[in-house]
């Protein structure tokens, strides 16, 4: 029989901006110690806060990472590419479900690579337009029903 362990399974990442390793540390490390929820996890850089401010999120069951490690300028544009992704289903353009498939399509990505805390610069740029584009193109083309109506 194959023994289970018991801890929960430890994962280093490398951090791709230094090099350094990146460990799980409590959301307290970073967000200070009042951190709302005492049970969430980050993988933080070796490095931070030092030399540098990579870091994720980690799953609350699993403790693995969500994405890669991401520096403050795209943790800023993965909050940027979620808000937009959001827009498309809050606004009922699509639903929820529907709009991943879409952009999943757009940007030609695996399914397991369709998680915005892994994506890149450039898939967040991309996003970003992608999403503005879809909205734009239905505003107008509702502008254009109401005119012939
Ligand atoms: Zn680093």
């Amino acid at each position: 029989m194959k023994k289970r362990k018991k801890k929960t399974q430890q994962v280093i990442l490398r951090c791709p901006y230094c090099g350094r390793d990146a460990r799980i540390r409590p959301a307290s490390y970073v967000y200070g110690r009042d951190t709302i929820d005492p049970e969430s996890f980050l993988y933080v850089c070796d490095g931070y806060p030092d030399t540098c401010d990579a870091y994720v999120g980690a799953h609350k069951e699993s403790r693995l990472p969500k994405g890669t490690l991401a520096n403050g300028r795209l943790r800023h544009k993965r909050i940027l590419a979620h808000r937009a992704l959001d827009a498309l289903w809050k606004g009922g353009y699509l639903t929820r479900h529907s709009a991943y498939i879409w952009l999943q399509t757009k940007l030609c990505l695996r399914e397991q690579d369709m998680h915005i805390a892994k994506f890149s610069d450039y898939y967040c740029d991309q996003t970003i337009q992608e999403c503005n584009e879809f909205i734009k193109w239905h505003q107008e083309s509702r502008k254009g029903e109401g005119k012939c109506a």
